[in-house]
């Protein structure tokens, strides 16, 4: 048995410095909130080899005075609050007081300040006296101050080892700089990396001009916003705002950015409550570009739940979540302009294709365009009748606009009227995308793509795509309504379906609940389920199939037997995906317009179930440059 002894204070020292500062980027959050707290309008940061050798950050903040200098490197020892309670109500970023502490155990620190108060410039390093220096301007300013940091982590090789290359710091760097810089929106950031300005926001940007230059770059994508107070939640809290760069689709989440009580946070239950109401709207691997501010009673927050500060905790987390998927709801259902505007690029070259995704790249933004790779891959001809008039589902009201000419003349390659059916009706909204209901047809291209003209612009729609959604919305809104769930389609055969044994027991508690859902399926031995019905809506192609992994799904250790109507739900997103009109399908003007209408009456008309965008919106200006008409 080892004994217990007490850390020699290095150790001690080194373990919690470990803590706050993690690389580069860390200490540059760090030095940058310390700046805007000292009311800074003007912030540098300089790095060499992406922060390893030198980082420095000079402000033109308020200063230290000549001295607290000293003391500002100790543990434990701030100017921004006196007793635990101080944290009720706190308006500065730093507050541990241990930042400048742990940076000059993880690095050699030299800090330059000149007070406002004071004629001279002071420079300090750990374990010195301040002494004079005679030079002391700051950034435009006589007063501020300099905190250079060398040779990061030479001391703990531990921790240098999991440096990556200088770029990937660099841009951990300019992340954290991105990040704080929302909160001071007039506040100026210049960041320099090996001498070159990589970065460079202007001072006095208003908050909507900063969180555009940073989510959207340069950019002219619309940029949504939706505030709690204008949807008449009144002045109460939580305070939320939302702001939604549409159109953009990145393959990580940075550029999921929260402010809460103007801290920046890096928090997983905000980013689920962000995330929620747009889940539908993304590929999986694909995120949104879309920043969160949010005020909440200080009372109601314990901001001192991390070192890094970076999660905080609410005491009222469930309202709070609420409050933030339901705006993030509203963003994109009632505001919800299309979800993606093409931009430059477009028509000339479509880059690379994998899985049937094309990206563009523009700056470090990947812009996903939908692109049915598995049906264009098929040839026409197979397809001809590849639409089932066997179609087995009854429309609950008919295909409004079609003559009876139409209904003789559909032919092999053309779709029958039964197979586009209008969503099931729901309450009234408001129309999605208002311009659309002036918009003028202007044909279907490559018997795929729905075209309008909008006076202004192109308006592009995905005929599968598009019919995917609305199959999708219809059979979910079947399937909840209780009283049809009960539609239960007996299969002429039974199927019967293998499962492991171990797996019995958890499915076998959840088959109550399916045969509530319109399914009857029993266990049968002790290494199958009996399936003697399934719901109408379900359908029968493949069946066998789509049920083995229905009870997979079931089967998984962890399943939440309240997750099931969410696992249905997938189900019908591939049995919609199925029984969707198809590209290449040929539709009549009757049909296609019946799918835009029905399109903009479902809940979310900007994806399909997959994610893949249904509308693409390409302003007039992008045809005259690809026309190099002067404009
Ligand atoms: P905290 O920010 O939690 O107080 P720090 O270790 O980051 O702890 O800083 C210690 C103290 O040093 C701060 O409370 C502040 O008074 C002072 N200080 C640090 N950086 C600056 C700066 N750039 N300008 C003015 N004062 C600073
Ligand atoms: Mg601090």
């Amino acid at each position: 048995m080892k004994r217990i002894a007490r850390l020699d204070p290095i150790t001690a020292e080194q373990i919690a410095a470990g803590e706050v500062i993690e690389r580069p980027g860390s200490v540059v959050k760090e030095l940058v909130e310390n700046a805007l707290d000292a009311g800074a309008t003007e912030i540098q940061v300089e790095l060499t080899h992406g922060g390893k050798s030198l980082i420095s950050v000079t402000d033109n903040g308020h200063g230290i005075v000549r001295d607290d200098l000293a003391l500002a490197l100790e543990r434990h020892a701030t100017s921004k609050i006196t007793r635990f309670d101080d944290l009720l109500a706190l308006s500065s970023l730093g507050f541990r007081g241990e930042a400048l502490a742990a940076i000059s155990i993880a690095g050699s620190l030299t800090m330059l300040s000149r007070a406002k108060t004071s004629v001279e410039a002071f420079q300090v390093q750990v374990g010195r006296e301040p002494e004079a220096v005679t030079h002391g301007h700051f950034l435009g300013s006589p007063y501020g101050t300099r905190v250079r940091v060398e040779n990061l982590f030479s001391q703990m090789p531990a921790r240098l080892k999991f440096l990556k290359s200088p770029p990937s710091e660099l841009s951990f760097v300019r992340e954290w700089i991105e990040r704080l810089s929302l909160t001071h929106p007039a506040v100026g950031f210049k960041l320099i990396s090996d001498g070159r300005t990589t970065l460079q926001l202007k001072a006095g940007q208003t908050e909507l001009e900063r969180v555009r230059t940073i989510l959207a770059g340069n950019d002219d994508f619309p940029i949504q916003v939706a505030d709690s107070r204008d949807e008449g939640r009144g002045d109460s809290y939580p305070r939320v705002k939302l702001y939604w760069v549409q159109g953009l689709s990145l393959a990580q989440s940075r550029k999921i950015l929260q402010v809460v009580n103007g801290r920046v946070l890096k928090d997983r239950f905000l980013q689920q409550a962000i995330l929620s109401p747009l889940k539908q709207s993304f590929l999986p691997g694909q995120f949104p570009a879309i920043a969160l501010f949010l005020e909440a009673d200080p009372a109601t927050i314990d901001v001192n739940v991390h070192p890094t500060k970076t999660e905080v905790r609410f005491l009222e987390s469930g309202r709070v979540f609420q409050a933030i998927a339901s705006l993030g709801e509203t963003l994109i259902s009632k505001r919800g302009a299309p979800a993606f505007v093409a931009g430059p690029g477009l028509p000339v070259s479509l880059g690379g294709s994998h899985d049937g995704i094309v990206e563009i790249r523009s700056g470090d933004a990947a812009r996903v365009i939908g692109s049915d790779a598995a049906f264009l891959a098929t040839p026409s001809n197979a397809r001809s009748e590849s639409f089932r008039s066997k179609d087995r589902f009854t429309a609950p009201f008919q295909f409004q606009a079609v003559s009876p000419s139409q209904v003789s003349s559909s032919g092999a390659g053309t779709v029958p009227e039964s197979a586009i059916e209008p969503v099931v009706e729901q309450q009234q909204r408001p129309h999605p995308f208002p311009e659309m209901q002036f918009a003028r047809y202007t044909g279907v291209a490559f018997q795929t793509y729905i075209l309008y003209d909008l006076g202004r612009e192109m308006v592009i729609i995905d005929q599968h795509a598009a019919h995917e959604r609305i199959r999708y919305e219809t059979l979910k809104a079947r399937l909840s309504d209780s009283s049809r769930a009960l539609n239960a389609q007996i299969l002429l055969v039974p199927e019967v379906v293998s499962i492991e044994s171990q797996k019995m027991r958890i499915v076998s508690k959840n088959l109550e609940t399916l045969n509530s859902r319109g399914f009857e399926a029993e266990a049968f031995g002790d290494e199958k389920i009996l399936v003697r019905a399934v719901p109408a809506e379900w359908g029968t192609d493949s069946l066998k199939t789509r049920l083995a992994s229905l009870f997979d799904r079931l089967s998984e250790p962890d399943f939440d037997g309240s997750l099931i109507d969410e696992t249905l739900f997938e189900a019908l997103a591939s049995e919609a995906c199925h029984s969707a009109v198809r590209a290449h399908d040929a539709l009549t003007r009757d049909q296609a317009e019946s799918i835009t209408s029905a399109l903009f009456r479902c809940e979310h008309p900007w994806n399909c179930p997959h994610g893949r965008p249904t509308v693409v919106r390409v302003p007039e200006s992008r045809f005259s440059e690809w026309f190099l008409r002067l404009v």
